[in-house]
Order: structure tokens, then sequence, then C-alpha cells
């Protein structure tokens, strides 16, 4: 049997994690309790793995799989209202193969980009602790060494843009964080040359109340792939 790519390889070492006894519990439990709009699903209840193009110069930075959204479907931002305001967007700038996501086997591509998130299992209230959070960053930074074209990082929300930080300076390529502040927006060249920008997380609270439009989030990615010169 061949052997698996090394991005194919980390993803099926994620998707077999446990280091997180609340986070593994809590997914279960949503899986066999389900939304009642969602009853003929079989959740994929386990840590979601990373999606993109291996040859990304982009990379999309979330937080956290949504209960009913990327732990009901096995990729990320995929059938929740995030992924919904998400995906049209990286299809109007270029790096989605279709606008909708539906399900994992809906034929979605991704060209440039990567998506990921610091947290890899759906966490009661959206909120994973500093622990879960710091167990998980292992996964980031394998990825992160992996992703060898990868110029900028697109952090949606702050969770997200100090995951990006605190992988910066574990890897001792950011020796301080000193005027290096989350707005929506914000650019920064870090040390070790990689590019950040910050957009505010296109979860339903921001995206109902207009604090995150359309076309603020479509300006970031727009942005990115200047940046990343694509
Ligand atoms: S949150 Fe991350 S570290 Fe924790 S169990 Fe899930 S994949 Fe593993």
């Amino acid at each position: 049997m061949a052997s698996l790519q090394p991005l194919a390889a980390l993803n099926a070492r994620i998707v077999a994690c446990e280091l997180c006894p609340r986070l593994r519990a809590h997914c279960t439990a949503i899986a066999r309790e389900k939304r009642r709009a969602y009853r003929e699903w079989e959740y994929w209840a386990k840590p979601v793995p990373s999606f993109g193009d291996e040859k990304a110069r982009v990379m999309a930075l979330g937080l956290a799989p949504g209960a009913h959204g990327s732990n009901r479907t096995g990729r990320p931002f995929t059938g929740d209202g995030s992924g919904d305001f998400l995906y049209p967007v990286l299809y109007a700038a270029g790096f989605a193969s279709q606008p909708a996501a539906t399900r994992r086997d809906d034929g979605m591509r991704l060209t440039g980009l990567w998506i990921t998130s610091v947290g890899r299992c759906a966490p009661p209230g959206n909120k994973p602790t500093p622990e879960e959070l710091r167990n998980c960053s292992r996964w980031l930074d394998q990825e992160m060494r992996l992703l060898k074209r990868l110029r900028v990082v697109v952090c949606l929300g702050r969770i997200a843009f100090d995951g990006l930080l605190a992988h910066e300076a574990r890897t001792r390529r950011l020796p301080s964080r000193t005027g290096i502040v989350f707005a929506h927006g914000a650019e920064y060249k870090l040390p070790s040359g990689l590019m950040a920008i910050a957009s505010y997380h296109p979860s339903l609270q921001n995206t109902n109340t207009g604090k995150l439009t359309r076309a603020m989030l479509l300006r970031i990615f727009q942005r990115a792939r200047r940046m990343a010169e694509l």
C-alpha cells in the first residue's frame, strides 16, 4: 500500500487524537444526541482534520469545529452558518471551487489555501480551555513545518490570532509580541517572514449583527491573495 503524503499522514494522526478527554466526551455526546434537523446523519464526532491544497501559500486559521457543523460533517467550516458565510467568499476570492460546502464529499476543492484551526474538537460553548489549546498546538506546529510554501495566515478571530503568535513564539521566531495586536484588517510581517492578517471570525454572532460583512471578509481574502502573490 502506498504511504500517505506527510500532510495526509498528519491528518490521520489528528483524527485519532484523544488528548483532551473533556472534548472527546463532548463530541461523542453531541453525536449521540444530534440536532433534530440532522437526526439522519452519522456525525463525524472525531477531531476534524485540516482541508485544502498542500501547496497552499495562504492559510485560514479558525477557532474550533462547530458542534453541528464540522463535528457533524468532518470538514472545517462545512455544514453550518460560519461555513455558509465563509465558503462563498473563498469562491469569490478564487480559492474555492464552489460556493456551497455541505458535506465532506460535496466535491469542493481548494487552490492555494489550507484551512485549519487552533482546536480540532468541538468545545462546549465554543470555548476550549487554555490547556486544550496547548494540547492541540502540537498539530499546528507540525502542519506549519509541512506547508513549505506558506506565506500568509488569515487569523479568523482573536483566539486564532493568539494561536498563531504562540506558535511563532514556541518556534523561537517571535521574541516579543509587543505592538502586535488583534484588530480586524490588521496586517503584520512576523520575524519568520510569515504575514499575518487578522479578521473577525465569521460566527453567526458577528455576521448576523453586521460586525463582519461579506464585503469585509472578501477584502481580507483578496488582500491575502495579493500578499501571497497568487
Ligand atoms: S482538541 Fe486537539 S489535542 Fe485535544 S483531543 Fe482534539 S485533536 Fe486532540
